[in-house]
């Protein structure tokens, strides 16, 4: 069984200093708040401290993961030789699943797709496929919903460990990586994901196909400037009615990849075994 292979969770303890800013940050809008409503402070008003500070945790937790403010999530594997992770978040997906998988199989590329525990409920043949073809399936939360990463840690644990349980029930894999929705990463989506044994995952490369405004060839050519062995590449199966971007640049990304001599394999292939250097893989579509 899959399972067993799969890497040990490394804990991913919540950064002391995004702790204290956060701490500073409820502190700092409460005593303004305070200060308007006792009519001690008139000028400042205190929503903006509010949402400024949402701003730049968002900002920091997405954009900035790899400072380690919040959390320390798995980024990239640095010693990884000829290859790199491609994941996929957002599916199952009853068509744009399949075709990825199709893609990947016909280069002989594995990788790890992060599923939704509801999603995984609805379609369970599609992530049962994914097993049986040799992919990796990790946890993407429960529903899904962008306020999941402000949810309290002992909640969102409990929602990570049901989602771990559907998938198992549905797969008989029990996934040990976590990435969180929208890649928001705030010290709650940390502690919870130590909590539920989970080791926490960004990416250190992303096409942002998952934006409503999100151009293929941008989304290619971003993906391209982080191509390089030990890379953890992010890309959705799950987003889009009857186009799916990552369908569309995923023969140009994997024929890339040959060119460059590098294999994607599951994330937990990547942590386990990071130093050998496989054979070239030849890519069946033009550079
Ligand atoms: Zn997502």
């Amino acid at each position: 069984m899959l399972s067993a292979a799969l890497a040990k969770p490394r804990p991913v303890y919540p950064g002391r200093c995004g702790l204290a800013l956060l701490w500073l940050w409820l502190a700092g809008g409460l005593a303004l708040a305070a200060a308007k409503a006792t009519g001690v402070l008139w000028v400042v008003w205190p929503l903006w401290w509010w949402l400024i500070g949402l701003a730049a945790a968002v900002t920091i937790g997405v954009r900035f993961a790899q400072t380690g403010v919040f959390a320390r999530p798995l980024l990239r594997v640095s010693a990884a030789k000829g290859r790199l992770a491609l994941t996929f978040d957002d599916g199952p997906h009853p068509r744009h699943t399949r075709q990825i998988l199709d893609l990947l199989d016909a280069c002989g590329q594995r990788a790890t797709f992060f599923v939704v525990g509801d999603k995984v409920a609805h379609y369970p043949e599609v992530a049962r496929e994914i097993v049986a073809r040799g992919h990796g399936i990790a946890n993407h939360s429960l529903r899904h919903q962008p306020w999941t990463p402000m949810l309290p840690a002992r909640m969102l644990a409990t929602e990570l460990v049901t989602a771990n349980t559907l998938i198992f029930r549905h797969t008989g894999v029990k996934p040990t990586f976590f990435r969180a929705p929208v890649g928001l990463i705030s010290p709650p989506v940390a502690a919870a994901a130590l909590r539920a044994g989970l080791q926490l995952v960004h990416w250190s490369g992303t096409a942002r196909d998952g934006l409503a405004w999100a151009q293929p060839q941008a989304c290619l050519e971003r993906l391209r400037k982080a191509t390089v062995a030990g890379a953890i590449l992010v890309l959705h199966d799950g987003v889009g009615v009857d186009d799916c971007i990552a369908v569309r640049i995923l023969p140009q990304l994997l024929a890339d990849m040959a060119a460059l001599g590098l294999q994607s394999v599951r994330l937990d292939e990547l942590v386990a075994a990071p130093t050998e250097q496989p054979a070239r893989a030849e890519s069946p579509f033009p550079a």
